[in-house]
């Protein structure tokens, strides 16, 4: 398989970029095919302004979304950003390395997403009607591929907990796997997180080390995040709500839009 690796850290030596190198080092030994983009080491430009629209009348006012659709449909994007969602098409599997920063991805890496989840590329695809709301939240251009985050963080385990002061990390983290990677496409697996990043031992890396090669040797078996798909009946067109008669009206929030386990498997876990 195919796999893209994405990763956004100043320092080569970091412990975050460390984490990389093994899960690079593990899929070659699977023998996939695997590329990387260090977007420090190749200087990304992350914001987004009129460079990124090279045909773009002086005199046009910029409206990013339309001006991304032209330049898009035209294949007048730069060269960076075609080479980017090049490689997104490559790859089966999009695998994205950051330390959380602010509670969320390194400025960098959004920038990236920003430029080149591209209008037609990543949004504004498919039918747009009374009836449907386009191709996404589990369908689109990147539909069928896979991608995890591995996410280095300061905090404990307890403080991202459920009671936890910082929030959930599954709350937290929902805005990069819901809205940026299953919005184009992607089934999202469980991030792969090391909390307390910064008291990294020697031990502590090496039991990391071990238990990120076992998620990249399952990269492809480990089942996604469940989703509900936006096309897939839970969701009331043009509302986009969750409808009441699907999914019990007590239900809000973050969790809402995630399928619960199947009865069988509560069963089995003894929850039900
Ligand atoms: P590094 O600094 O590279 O290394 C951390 C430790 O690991 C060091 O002790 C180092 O010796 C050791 N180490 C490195 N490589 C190895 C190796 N190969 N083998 C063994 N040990 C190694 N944290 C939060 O929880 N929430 C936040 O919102 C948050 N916001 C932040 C915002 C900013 C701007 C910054 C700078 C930090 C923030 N942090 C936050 C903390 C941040 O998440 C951690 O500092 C970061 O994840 C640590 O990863 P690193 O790759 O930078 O570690």
């Amino acid at each position: 398989m195919k796999i893209l690796v994405v990763s956004a850290h100043p320092e080569p030596a970091s412990l975050t970029n460390a984490l990389r190198d093994v899960a690079v080092a593990e899929l070659q030994a699977a023998g996939h095919a695997v590329r990387v983009t260090d977007l420090y080491a190749i200087g990304w430009k992350s914001e987004v302004n009129r460079r990124d629209f090279p045909t773009l009348s002086a005199f046009t006012r910029l409206r990013v979304p339309a001006a991304s659709s032209e330049a898009f449909v035209a294949g007048s994007l730069t060269k960076d950003v075609i080479a980017a969602q090049d490689d997104l098409l490559w790859a089966d599997a999009l695998i994205l390395a950051f330390p959380l920063w602010w509670f969320s991805m390194p400025a960098i890496l959004k920038g990236w997403i920003d430029r080149v989840y591209a209008f037609g590329f990543a949004y504004g695809v498919g039918e747009h009607s009374e009836t449907r709301w386009g191709d996404r939240y589990g369908e689109g251009t990147l539909a069928g591929k896979r991608a995890m985050l591995i996410v280095t963080a300061g905090g404990w385990p307890t403080h991202y907990g459920p009671r936890g002061i910082n929030g959930p990390i599954d709350d937290l983290l929902f805005p990069i796997h819901h809205g940026v990677l299953f919005y184009p496409g992607y089934d999202v697996l469980p991030p792969f997180v090391l909390f307390r990043a910064d008291r990294t031992d020697e031990a502590t890396f090496d039991a990391t080390a071990t238990a990120l090669k076992g998620r990249m040797r399952t990269l492809f078996e480990t089942p996604p995040i469940p989703f509900r798909r936006q096309n897939g009946g839970d969701y009331a067109i043009p509302s986009m709500e969750l409808r009441p008669e699907r999914v019990r009206p007590d239900l809000a929030g973050f969790a809402a839009h995630v399928e619960p386990p199947a009865l069988k498997d509560r069963q089995v876990e003894g929850l039900s």
